[in-house]
């Protein structure tokens, strides 16, 4: 009888199981079906220094799902990250965010802004070509590679270090600049951090959300700060939605903000607006 149940539970395990995967894979095949169709988008959110100039943008995804509307790229990146769309999808960002730079040089940008930070995935920065994919598609667009720069996350900076540094170098003497994203949930250790050569640490935005009434963010918010001013990095605080956020943030000595309160992520046309 015991097994009797026990295999029935198999079962239903398996079914569960086939379900899932058809759906996942129904899924990969509506993500393939929109980048074709060209339902992915990039959107901006501009980052600012504490005069209130924009100094820059983060490229994030978007993507109109046929049936289920606007996705969260929470949802969906790592789903492309299981399979090897994540490298078709980046390289679509590559491409398209070059391109929106190609715009941005034809207009009259104030002096503050720098850069246009993309997001890269573990799957895209250990390919063999990886750089030369970069350069090939900013000498295509024509733009200055000043222009452009690369968030990595922590993890995926440790899980492949001696790459990654070697990489990181490598861009930076081709004037690409790298950020370290979600810098303080990870596992990098200093020994790691203190080789890696990229250029903003970016506080997570756990850190930032009520930090005037949290001690903790606050103690670990500062000591992300100091640990940039040793190591020659520049700080930006991510997720900033509130004035007193963003005055404690100062207080504390960063001077680089990404948030709700200073702009949401905006497609290209809205984003170019705030150059007004
Ligand atoms: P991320 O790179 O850390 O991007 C910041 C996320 O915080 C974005 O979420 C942004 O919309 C959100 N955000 C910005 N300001 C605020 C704020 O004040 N409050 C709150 N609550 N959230 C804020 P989003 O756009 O949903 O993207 C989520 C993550 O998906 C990104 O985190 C990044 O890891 C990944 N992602 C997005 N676009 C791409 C892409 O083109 N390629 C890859 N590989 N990953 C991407
Ligand atoms: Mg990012
Ligand atoms: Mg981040
Ligand atoms: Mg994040």
């Amino acid at each position: 009888e015991a097994k009797r149940a026990k295999s029935k539970q198999g079962k239903q395990y398996q079914k569960t199981m086939s379900e899932k995967i058809k759906r996942r894979l129904a899924y990969v095949d509506d993500m393939k079906q929109g980048l074709e169709n060209g339902d992915f988008k990039l959107y901006y959110q501009a980052q600012y220094n504490h005069y209130g100039d924009i100094i820059g943008a983060e490229a994030l995804l978007r993507w109109q799902h046929p049936v289920h509307g606007m996705e969260s790229p929470s949802v969906y990146i790592p789903i492309a990250e299981e399979s090897d769309l994540i490298l078709a999808i980046g390289q679509w960002v590559l491409e398209q965010a070059c391109r929106d730079i190609k715009k941005l040089e034809q207009l009259p940008l104030p002096q503050t802004f720098k850069k246009i930070a993309i997001n890269v995935s573990a799957k895209q920065l250990i390919q063999h070509d990886f750089k030369d994919k970069i350069m090939r598609a900013i000498k295509l667009n024509d733009i200055p590679a000043e222009r452009l720069a690369l968030e990595l996350t922590e993890n995926l900076l440790v899980e492949n270090i001696e790459d990654s540094i070697k990489l990181i170098a490598d861009l930076k003497a081709n004037s690409i600049d790298c950020s370290i994203d979600d810098f303080g949930t990870g596992y990098s250790s200093l020994t790691y951090l203190k080789r890696i050569p990229a250029s903003l640490l970016k506080i997570d935005r756990s850190f930032v959300a009520n930090i005037e009434q949290s001690s903790e963010s606050a103690a670990i918010a500062s000591m992300i700060i100091s640990l940039g001013k040793t190591l020659k990095m520049d700080i930006l605080a991510e997720g900033v939605e509130t004035v007193a956020e963003f005055n404690c943030l100062k207080d504390l000595g960063c001077y680089q903000y990404q948030g709700y309160y200073f702009s949401k992520p905006l497609p290209f046309d809205k984003f170019v607006q705030l150059f007004n």
